[in-house]
Order: C-alpha cells, then structure tokens, then sequence
C-alpha cells in the first residue's frame, strides 16, 4: 500500500474550490480530498507540498484525432502512446481517439487495432497494480517516466453524417445509417467504441442510435442539418451530446432555429465546444456559456496529428491539411494556429485542453473554476465515466493535474503515478 498525501494552497474539484487544501492516494485511488483543517493526514504517509500550485483533476478530451505527429487511425501502440504521452504534457489524463469517416476498407482496421490497442492498455495497466513504486520526480529536474494519458475508447466521429454539413469529411466516404455497417465496427473495436456522432435527421438515424444505446453506445448529435424538431426527438430517444457545437451545423435562424436551438435551449443536451479563437468567435463563446452554462460544456480539442508540430503540411486521416498561423486580426491575440483542407475549410484543430481553458478564461471571461470544469467534469460526464475520471472526490481514479496559479500546467499524474515539478 502506497499513501500520499498532496497539499496545496487550492484544489478544484472541479464543483467547488477548496483553500489549503489535501488530496489522499492510495495506490490508484482518490480517498480523500478536503480541507487540511479537517483531513488527517496519516502517519506514514509520503507528504507533498506543492505549495502555492493549484490541484485539479486530470482534463478529459473526448474528441481528438491526433497529435504529435501521430494519427489515431494508424491504430497502433507507438501511435496512440505519442499522442497520449504529448497530450499529458498539456493536463489530458484521459482522452478518446476519435475516427473521421473513411471506407470500411481502412475503417475497420483501424478500428480493430485501437480496440487491441486500448484494451491491451487497460491490461497493463491494472497488471501493474499494486507493483507501482511512485516514481516521482517531485521538484526535482524532468520526470523520470514516460507517463501516458489513458485512451477511454473510441470515439466514431463518421460515416454516419450530413453531406451537407460535413466539414472536412470527404463526401465519397460519409454514408447512409447502416446497422449492418455499425455492427461491423463493434464487432472491430471489439467492444471499445464509446461515443457515436450521428446526424440525427438522416434516413434511418433513429433506429441506428437506437441500436447504439442499447449496445451501451453513447449517441452525439453533430455534424448534421436538423431542424429543431429532429435534434429534440434525437435527444427525447437518448442523445444526450452535441459535438462541436457551432461547426458543421445547420445555422440558427430564428424562424428556422434548427439543431442549434435544440442545443441552446434543451438542458438535456451537453455541448461540445473548439475554443481555439478561430472555430467559435468569442461572442458566439459567450452565447453559449450563457445557455449552457459551464456544466454543459466540453472543451475538446478535436485535436489533429499536426498539433505540437511544425506548421506544414500534415495528414489528417485520410486527407492533406495546411496548418498556418492565424492572422492576428482573425482572432486577436491567440497566437493561434489553424488547419484547412485544400478548399480551405477548416479540418481539425491544434489546440490542446490547457489552451483551451485559457482561452475560455480571456475569450469568454469564465474563472478558472469553471474552465476546468469544462475540460474535465463535464466530458467525463459524456465518455461515461463520470465519478471516476474528471473528478477530486473519494474513490476516483487518482488522474489529476498540478496548475500554476495563473492557470498553465505544471505536471500530471495518471493512476496514482505523477510527474510534479
Ligand atoms: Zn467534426
């Protein structure tokens, strides 16, 4: 039995803040977390002060193709252990590879080696259990270990979408709701897909997202041209996410108000959003923050392998994508990269979560409170695993993330193994 006890002067948890605050370990686990007045701290314990820093659990990016130059569709261990090894460098703890829409001649692999992959890493990660010799390297240089980010499952963002709202999804490979297709995919992943996004409006959508649920399948709306009526009968059937929200989507009008009014409006709905400065303007930010609310909104990144390269070109899936620095007139101070098919639509993002949350803090003028609750509660929620990732509470996975005051991450831990600095 390992026991640390972490100290610091705020954690979040991410519903309330707490001063002075501990975190118990134990192997793992999370056991307490609480004020230092009222928790004890166990004789025996290994104890680390993080003094000023500020304690928060692990983000959750429920939406990302790549990173690092590594694309989840390559669906293999080096691919996805990049990818998880670049995002936790950027406080994503847990995150779900996420397919773009592709044949089923190079889907179906894909998706067969993420499910070998993913559940290999569950493996091996509880086969270490109880050997874990916390190898910390604790305010002293870098870390010692290679930590990884956990991949939760799979994300299927396609086949099943709009052509009219595709985005970047090539037309020849979006295709009309099959459940004999979608079988083909579980029976690919081999029980490893997590989120199906879906345009609720297509023929054959209801009995498709019907099928998922029921083989415990979460459904998102995205990508799609619904009218308003047929996103609340999709959310009225189960869907309970919104992917992107803002992009690939039937504009709001107000006579027309469309999938977007469902999601503005329908509580029920939680709603993903890009908040890169570029995918979502600010204003449009704001709006959404105030029907939403912070504990209806995910920030994802729907990150490309491109990110933390480079600008070039880079591949996303199947396609070619520029990535080129934002003009700054185009979104004002973010410094911000961006990536566009050769049509110049925009494919995919660079962004990372803990841009996300500044961005959040200086676009849209939320705390930090909130912007973590944002890239960590409130995906957990839409991957399933709320309670036990995106949390600070007794009996959660112990994946949670170290923040210097002014909000920039300062070191990681995942399964109870950390990397403080
Ligand atoms: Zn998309």
């Amino acid at each position: 039995m390992t026991l640390l006890a972490l100290t610091a002067a705020q954690a979040l948890t991410p519903l309330e803040t707490i001063a002075d605050a501990v975190v118990l370990i134990e192997d793992l686990i999370i056991r307490a977390v609480g004020p230092r007045s009222e928790i004890a701290i166990p004789p025996g314990a290994r104890t680390v002060d993080l003094g000023e820093k500020i304690l928060a659990p692990g983000f959750v990016d429920v939406h990302i193709h790549g990173a690092a130059g590594r694309d989840v569709m390559e669906a293999t261990p080096e691919a996805l252990e990049a990818v998880a090894a670049f995002v936790l460098r950027h406080g994503t703890t847990s995150f779900i590879p996420t397919t773009l829409s592709a044949p089923p001649e190079a889907l179906l692999p894909s998706l067969e080696g993420l499910g070998k992959t993913i559940r290999a890493w569950g493996k091996s990660r509880s086969g270490s259990h109880g050997t874990i010799a916390v190898p910390w390297a604790v305010a002293s240089g870098p870390a010692s270990t290679t930590l990884l980010a956990e991949p939760l499952g799979i994300h299927l963002e396609g086949p099943f979408l709009s052509v009219d709202c595709r985005g970047v999804h090539p037309r020849e490979h979006l295709q009309p709701p099959s459940l004999a297709l979608f079988d083909q995919m579980l029976a690919a992943a081999d029980g490893s897909v997590r989120i199906l996004t879906l345009a609720p409006e297509l023929d054959g959508a209801a009995e498709l997202q019907a099928a998922a649920i029921e083989k415990g399948v979460r459904v998102a709306i995205g990508h799609s041209n619904a009218s308003y009526e047929q996103a609340i009968r999709a959310v009225d059937a189960g869907a309970a996410h919104a992917v992107h929200v803002f992009n690939a989507m039937r504009p709001f009008a107000h006579r027309d108000p469309g999938i977007l009014g469902a999601i503005l409006t329908d509580d029920r709905i939680l709603a993903e959003v890009i908040a890169d400065g570029v995918h979502v303007a600010a204003p449009a930010l704001r709006l959404l923050l105030r029907s939403k609310t912070p504990s209806r909104i995910a920030l994802v990144t729907d990150g490309v392998s491109a990110t933390g390269m480079p600008p070039g070109m880079h591949r996303l899936g199947g396609l070619e994508i520029l990535v080129a620095e934002v003009p700054s007139s185009e979104a004002p101070g973010t410094g911000q990269f961006v990536c566009r098919n050769h049509e110049g639509k925009l494919a995919g993002s660079v962004l990372t979560q803990d841009r996300a949350v500044q961005n959040m803090i200086r676009l849209a003028g939320v705390t930090l409170r909130e912007a973590v609750l944002m890239a960590s509660y409130v995906p957990a929620q839409m991957a399933g695993v709320a309670g036990r990732k995106g949390t600070l509470r007794p009996g959660a996975d112990a994946d949670l993330i170290v923040l210097h005051p002014d909000g920039t991450v300062a070191g990681a831990m995942v399964g109870g193994v950390g990397n403080f600095r």
